[in-house]
């Protein structure tokens, strides 16, 4: 039955949410899962931090779900600070900062944020998903084009149609493609936006950061770039995408990053010019009309950036962990798809039910990564994926990585098929 009653009789199942379209699809979704005969893995209960270890039913696990990237959550500097912040500021600003003030570690956040990426200045959201939302959602609008990435995060797509702009994906990565849609169809719209993410957390590449900014200065288009998982992971000194490409900085229009990953805490940012800070700060609804970011956690993000300008090393030692994970996954034979050195390995199984298979079989050897299923990604695309942090250690990577051959190898013909053709 359409979702959309073209006349006025009303079903049951309109008011009544348990038999509604849209519960029954979730629970369709869960039996997939359920008809394995393994348990669901969503929702585990973790018992205490959670960065390359986590504690789970009283049992400690080595841990590959947490985007605990430099393993700043949970560090006692930074829990240090954020007791501090707490004795001296509270736990909650409890209303928008532009109402009833802000507080001195707001002030010092955004400043360090705005320096550590070389923009005039930046602001903070209290959600990185709510950041993205709100930001493209105000600051396009009908008349106006979001040219997205095809495999763009959800929370910039729900900005894309918050904002009424026109949307229109290209194909992954795909500079010249984007140029291509520009070039036809640039004098169509008023303001053009350009949004592409840093690292990829699904597949663990990265865009050409420079060829973007060359199409999206040909066209006069406003660039975007989502650092939620190459902000404090890529570039020697973890400072991001254009770090890494040694892009200058300000001809990057929005950098937005999350404060949940590499910096500890829970939020979100964007970086940029002193006027589109100034404009959000005043206007973004997300922003005005919403609470400011808590005292811990403006300190525990405040506190983690300063321990990663300290502290270089850990952004090495990401990179390095990072090379091991892919470069022993590869001599296994196993299929990490488009990753390329980044912290996000993906282990593509084939479909659904190997992928369920393989974590629910690691999990029972000791270690913890997430499945993802259909409809998160196409069943043939179904995979593991690997978020791998600082603090992980080689010993900890190298017996994953033969657990995973050797789990997949039980139940997997394709993958046997695979071994047996490269040993002989
Ligand atoms: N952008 C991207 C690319 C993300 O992967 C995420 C979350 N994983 C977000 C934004 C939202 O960030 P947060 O979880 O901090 O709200």
């Amino acid at each position: 039955r359409s979702v959309r009653p073209d006349h006025y009789e009303v079903h049951p199942e309109d008011y009544d949410f348990a038999e509604s379209a849209d519960y029954l699809r979730l629970q369709q979704n869960l039996r997939i899962a359920q008809r394995s005969g393994l348990p669901i893995p969503f929702f585990n209960v973790h018992e205490g931090i959670t960065n390359d270890r986590a504690v789970i039913g009283g049992k400690e696990y080595i841990n590959f779900c947490s985007y605990n990237y430099l393993g700043m959550s949970g560090d006692p500097t930074v829990t240090q600070a954020v007791q501090e912040a707490v004795a001296k500021f509270g736990t909650s600003v409890s209303a928008s900062r532009v109402v009833s003030g802000q507080k001195t570690i707001h002030v010092q956040l955004e400043r360090a944020i705005a320096d550590f990426i070389g923009t005039e200045d930046s602001i903070v959201f209290v959600g990185g998903h709510s950041t993205n939302e709100t930001t493209i959602g105000h600051l396009f609008g009908a008349g106006d084009m979001v040219l997205h990435d095809s495999l763009s995060h959800n929370s910039i797509l729900q900005g894309a149609m918050l904002s009424g702009a026109r949307r229109r994906p290209f194909p992954h990565n795909d500079w010249k493609a984007c140029d291509e849609i520009l070039t036809e169809l640039r004098h169509e719209y008023h303001k053009v936006l350009i949004v592409v993410e840093g690292v990829y957390s699904m597949d663990g590449d990265y865009p050409d950061v420079p060829k973007f900014v060359e199409v999206k200065q040909r066209h006069k288009a406003y660039l975007m770039v989502d650092e939620a998982h190459s902000m404090g992971t890529m570039g020697p000194h973890g400072r991001g995408m254009s770090e890494h490409f040694e892009v200058d900085p300000r001809d990057v229009d929005i950098w937005m990053g999350t404060l949940s990953k590499s910096f500890g805490s829970c939020g979100g940012y964007i970086a940029g010019s002193k006027e589109i800070v100034e404009y959000l700060k005043y206007t973004a609804p997300g922003f005005v009309y919403s609470v400011g970011l808590s005292p811990p956690n403006a300190a525990a993000a405040l506190a983690s950036l300063q321990l990663l300008q300290e502290e270089p090393e850990r952004v090495a030692q990401l990179g390095k962990n990072s090379r091991l994970f892919l470069q022993l996954a590869k001599e296994a034979k196993l299929d990490t798809g488009l990753s390329n050195n980044t912290p996000v390995v993906p282990v593509i199984t084939g479909n659904s039910e190997n992928a369920l298979r393989l974590s629910h079989g690691l999990f029972e050897r000791g270690i913890n990564v997430q499945p993802i299923l259909y409809p998160a990604v196409e069943e043939s695309a179904a995979r593991l994926r690997f978020f791998i942090t600082s603090t992980h250690t080689e010993e900890q990577i190298r017996q994953t990585v033969a657990a995973v051959s050797e789990e997949l190898a039980k139940f997997d013909p394709v993958y046997e098929r695979l071994l047996r053709a490269t040993a002989s």
